[in-house]
């Protein structure tokens, strides 16, 4: 897999593709991360990516030529399966939209400043806009490491053990169970006695119950659509 990031403030991803799983998974060639910086796409002496707003009012938005000329050179090199805008009104990030990004073989994401794009971006050259919450961040950086980070863990081969994922919170529509590590006991705060126990099938049937009661308790949205 491929992602390729557009943004005017390329150090903002410097960190969280280089430690870690993700800087492992680009390591072992699993998937490739390009940061493009758009003063690069820009023609004036000031590499200028925004301008005032017509109309008036506070904020700047990111003009639309720099966009078009970076995501030019890049789809004259790739196909993209997805064009995508970062933005708090597109559709919100969950486990069932990373699982489908995950499958896909390459992807750009453009990441928004100030009062965000120019609206003929997103009307004619994005072809999907996603959301990772209900509020608003200051740019699109953030929320691009976040969908890559979902999306990346994925992956297979990426995590040392491939089921993993799979028991992670919303995979299959319940939250994880309790998990716990060593010493047995700290400060008289103990473990579930089953974990220790060594019995393999007493201790799915344990998870499996913990992680639905878990569910009922915390989500329990998720509890009644099982
Ligand atoms: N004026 C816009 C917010 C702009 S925030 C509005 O009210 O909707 C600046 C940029 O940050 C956006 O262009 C977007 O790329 C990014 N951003 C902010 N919040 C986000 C979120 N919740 N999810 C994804 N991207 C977000």
């Amino acid at each position: 897999m491929r992602i390729d990031i557009i943004t005017c403030l390329p150090r903002l991803l410097e960190s969280p593709f280089n430690d870690s799983i993700l800087k492992r998974a680009r390591e072992k060639n699993l998937v490739t991360v390009e940061v493009h910086d758009l003063r690069d796409y820009t023609v004036d002496p000031h590499r200028t990516t925004d301008d005032y707003a017509f109309g008036g009012g506070a904020g700047m938005v990111m003009m639309i030529e720099p966009i078009h000329r970076c995501i030019l050179s890049l789809t004259a090199k790739a196909k993209y399966d997805d064009i995508i805008y970062m933005s708090p009104d597109g559709e919100v990030l969950t486990q069932s939209l990373a699982n489908q990004l995950s499958m896909k073989e390459n992807l750009i994401l453009l990441c928004g400043h100030y009062k965000g794009v120019d609206e003929r971006v997103r009307q004619h050259l994005i072809t999907r806009e996603i959301s990772i919450g209900d509020y608003v961040l200051s740019g699109g950086e953030l929320a691009a490491a976040v969908v890559s980070d979902a999306i990346i863990r994925l992956i297979p081969g990426v995590l040392s053990d491939e089921s993993s994922a799979l028991t992670d919170s919303f995979q299959d529509g319940i939250l994880a169970p309790e998990v716990y590590t060593r010493p047995a006991e700290y400060k008289g705060w103990t473990v579930p006695g089953v974990l220790l126990s060594g019995n393999p099938a007493l201790i799915d049937a344990w998870r499996q119950e913990n992680a639905l009661e878990r569910t009922k308790k915390r989500r329990p949205g998720l509890f009644q659509g099982i």
